[in-house]
C-alpha cells in the first residue's frame, strides 16, 4: 500500500476493490502510475474512454470552452446544447434527445418516458406499467436500475424497490413473448450484456424482440451505454441487426472520456410525454458537457472508430482463440468489446489481472470469471499483438499454480 492507496482507503466508501495501482496520468492507450510505470489501458474506464485518454481534439474544446461558459442549468439556452443534441438525433437516426450526466440517470429518464408514454398513449391504467428487463442485465446503481437486476449483490440490503419490473430470460424471444402484456409500457435491453460478462444473445434475437415490441405496442428501448458509439464495430450495437429502437440511452463515450454525459433518445412522440417540470438535471446538457459531447461525436465518424473497432476486435478476438490454455473457456466479443471466460476451476478473473497488470496491462474482471478487454478503440495492432502475449504468458504461468481456496 502506498500513501495514496492508503488515504483513499481510509476516507473513501469501500464501495470497490480497485486493484493495487494508482494512476497519475494518461495518453491515447496508457496510462502511468506514481512510480512512472507505463499500462496499457485495456479497460477504459467500462468503455468510457472508446477515444483514448486525453484526446488532444478533446482537451482543446474543453479548454477553449471552459474558459467561455461552463454551466448555467437549463433555466435558458445556450448555443452548445442544440448542435450537439442535433448531432446525436442524425447519427442515431432518432428524433428527439434529453440530456443527462452518467448512464443511470438517463436509464432513469428512459423508464419514466416509458411509463408515461404507457399511462398518456397507450392507455395503460394508472400505476400499472410493466417494463420488462433481462437476466443478467446491468442498468446502473440507482433505485429502479437496481430493481431491474437479478443480481443478487445489487439489491442485498437495499430494499424495498420500485415495483412495475419483470425479468426474462435474455436472449429468449418465447420468455419475452409470454412476458408481454396489456400492461407493457416497455422492454429494456442491451444488444450485448456488458457487466454481465460480455454475453452476445443469439443470432436475431433484437429483430425478433423489435418485431414483438411492434405488434405489442410496445416500446423496445437499447441501453446502449456500454455498446454504443463504435465499441461493437458499428455506431451502435442495434445496427448489427438494422434495429431501430423506440428508445436509445447513450452515456460513457458520450463524454469522450473526459466529462460525464448521457442522453436518452427517442421518437418524437416518445420524449413528447414530457413536459416542462416533469424531470430534469441541474448539469445534464451543460455548455461544457455539451461541446465535449460534440466533438466526442465528431472524432467518432472521422477517426472511423466503429470500422476500427470491428477491425481490431476481430484481429484480436483471432489471436485471443489462438491461446492454447485449459485456463481459457471461451473467448467471445464482437470489435473491441471482448471477454475470456476463465475456467474457475483453475483460475479466478481477479488472479489473471494481477499478473496482468505486474506485466503492464490493466483490466478488470466482470463477475468472477470472465476477464474484459475493452481498449480505446485506437488501439494499433502492435499494441494488441503485446497485449495477447502477455496474456498467453500469464495464462500460462496461471496453469502451474495451484488454485488458492
Ligand atoms: C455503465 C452502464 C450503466 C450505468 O452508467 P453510469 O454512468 O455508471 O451510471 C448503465 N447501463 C449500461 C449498459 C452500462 O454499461
Amino acid at each position: 500500500m502506498t500513501p495514496s492507496m492508503d488515504l483513499e482507503a481510509q476516507y473513501c466508501a469501500r464501495n470497490y476493490l480497485p486493484l493495487p495501482v494508482v494512476l497519475t496520468r494518461g495518453k491515447g492507450v496508457f496510462v502511468w502510475d506514481e512510480n512512472g510505470k507505463k499500462y496499457l489501458d485495456m479497460m477504459s474506464a467500462y468503455s468510457a474512454v472508446s477515444h483514448g485518454h486525453s484526446h488532444p481534439r478533446l482537451v482543446a474544446v474543453v479548454k477553449e470552452q471552459v474558459e467561455k461558459l461552463s454551466i448555467v442549468s437549463r433555466a435558458f439556452y445556450t448555443d452548445r446544447l442544440g448542435p450537439f443534441l442535433e448531432r446525436a438525433c442524425k447519427l442515431t437516426g432518432q428524433d428527439v434527445a434529453l440530456p443527462m450526466n452518467t448512464g443511470a440517470e438517463a436509464v432513469e429518464t428512459a423508464i419514466k418516458a416509458a411509463r408515461k408514454w404507457a399511462y398518456t398513449v397507450k392507455g395503460v391504467a394508472r400505476d400499472k406499467a410493466e417494463i420488462i428487463a433481462c437476466s443478467g442485465n446491468f442498468h446502473g446503481r440507482t433505485m429502479a436500475a437496481v430493481a431491474m437486476s437479478d443480481e443478487p449483490q445489487y439489491q442485498e440490503g437495499f430494499g424495498p424497490f420500485p415495483p412495475g419490473f419483470v425479468i426474462v430470460e435474455y436472449g429468449s424471444i418465447d420468455a419475452l413473448e409470454a412476458a408481454i402484456n396489456e400492461n407493457t409500457a416497455a422492454f429494456i435491453v442491451e444488444p450485448i450484456q456488458g457487466e454481465g460478462g460480455i454475453v452476445l444473445p443469439p443470432k436475431g434475437y433484437l429483430k425478433s424482440a423489435a418485431a414483438l415490441c411492434r405488434e405489442n405496442n410496445v416500446l423496445l428501448i437499447c441501453d446502449e451505454i456500454q455498446t454504443g458509439l463504435g465499441r461493437t464495430g458499428k455506431l451502435l450495437a442495434c445496427e448489427h441487426e438494422d434495429v431501430k429502437p423506440d428508445g436509445l440511452i447513450l452515456g460513457k463515450a458520450l463524454g469522450g472520456g473526459i466529462l460525464a454525459v448521457s442522453m436518452f433518445l427517442a421518437r418524437r412522440d416518445v420524449m413528447d410525454v414530457f413536459t416542462p417540470g416533469d424531470h430534469g438535471s441541474t448539469f445534464g446538457g451543460n455548455p461544457l458537457a455539451a461541446a465535449v459531447g460534440l466533438e466526442a461525436l465528431n472524432i467518432i465518424v472521422e477517426e472511423e472508430l466503429a470500422l476500427r473497432s470491428a477491425q481490431r476486435g476481430e484481429y484480436m478476438l483471432s489471436k485471443l482463440r489462438a491461446i492454447d490454455s485449459p485456463l481459457i473457456h471461451e473467448v467471445r466479443g464482437r470489435g473491441l468489446f471482448i471477454g475470456v471466460d476463465i475456467n474457475p476451476a483453475l483460475a479466478t478473473a481477479r488472479t489473471v489481472c494481477e499478473a496482468l497488470m505486474a506485466r503492464g496491462l490493466l483490466s478488470k474482471e466482470t463477475h468472477a470469471t470472465v476477464l474484459r478487454l475493452a481498449p480505446p478503440l485506437v488501439i494499433e495492432e502492435a499494441e494488441i499483438d503485446w497485449a495477447v502475449t502477455q496474456i498467453g504468458a500469464v495464462l500460462a504461468e496461471l496453469e502451474s499454480v495451484p488454485l488458492a481456496s
